[in-house]
């Protein structure tokens, strides 16, 4: 689990994030494995891609590294705004890969979030830069972890220990089946997914799910119909195989 901190490596870069950038991604590389097919390796992109840092060379699977010696927020600063919500509605999200390191470089824990876990509701849009910043008027985003649906959230080394893959791959593979989702509305499969999560009940009730409708309205400010696009949604997690319809307005939760 250590990042191979090399003698004379310090004295190469300017300063410890550039160190860790370094380490990091050379760590991915000889470490990583593809969660979404059997390949054993990911390969680096060109260095310059913009948002996608390894692919798998089996299946072509995108992923990005973020990495830091602290451990995750709620709220992780992000690129430009515009860029990121432009990619979730073409479906061009990367898989994130979240590595948290220790001071000693060691790599702590690390996440992977599929990239069908992106939604609209996942991003913060922040302030414009003031008129003093060199980049005045651009606007960057935040990731809102807190978002994200738990299912998305897949742990591959935890406190030092590295997980399974096989049970990182069949956490993948479960939920697989959101990417066929078309990206317009995945949003607000994902939001009800959360929802059935917070509720945390093996069964719950229609009423139940609408108690979270003034949350989802402020997520969807534009969408006049909160409550039947609850129930199309609940069809659609059935659809899925995460729900199970046992009456009319009461449901079962089939994955955890
Ligand atoms: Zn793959």
């Amino acid at each position: 689990m250590n990042l191979q901190c090399e003698p004379g490596l310090a004295a190469a870069y300017k300063s410890r994030s550039q160190i860790a950038r370094v380490l990091t991604e050379d760590w991915c590389a000889r470490e990583l494995y593809c969660a979404a097919c059997p390949s054993n390796a990911l390969s680096r992109t060109e260095t310059n891609a913009a948002t996608v840092d390894f692919f798998c060379p089996k299946c072509a699977q995108p992923y990005q590294l973020k990495s830091r010696l602290n451990a995750y927020t709620s709220k992780i600063t992000d690129a430009a705004y515009e860029p990121m919500i432009r990619a979730i509605r073409e479906d061009r999200t990367p898989n994130l890969l979240f590595l948290q390191y220790s001071s000693n470089w060691a790599v702590s824990n690390l996440l992977l979030v599929p990239r069908f876990f992106f939604s609209e509701s996942v991003i913060e849009k922040r302030k414009p830069l003031g008129p003093g910043a060199r980049r005045a008027g651009w606007v960057g985003c935040n990731i809102l972890l807190g978002n994200i649906v738990p299912d998305g959230r897949i742990s591959l080394v935890s406190n030092g220990v590295a997980l399974p893959s096989k049970d990182v791959r069949s956490r993948f593979a479960e939920m697989r089946a959101l990417s066929g989702v078309r990206p317009e509305t995945r949003g607000w499969t994902l939001d009800v997914l959360r929802m059935v999560r917070e509720i945390g009940k093996e069964n719950f009730s229609l009423s139940e799910a609408y108690d979270y409708a003034d949350q989802l309205q402020a997520l969807h400010p534009h969408n006049q119909h909160v409550r039947p696009k609850i129930r199309q949604q609940l069809q659609v997690l059935r659809d899925l195989g995460f729900l199970r319809f046992v009456a009319p307005g009461q449901y079962a939760v089939i994955k955890h």
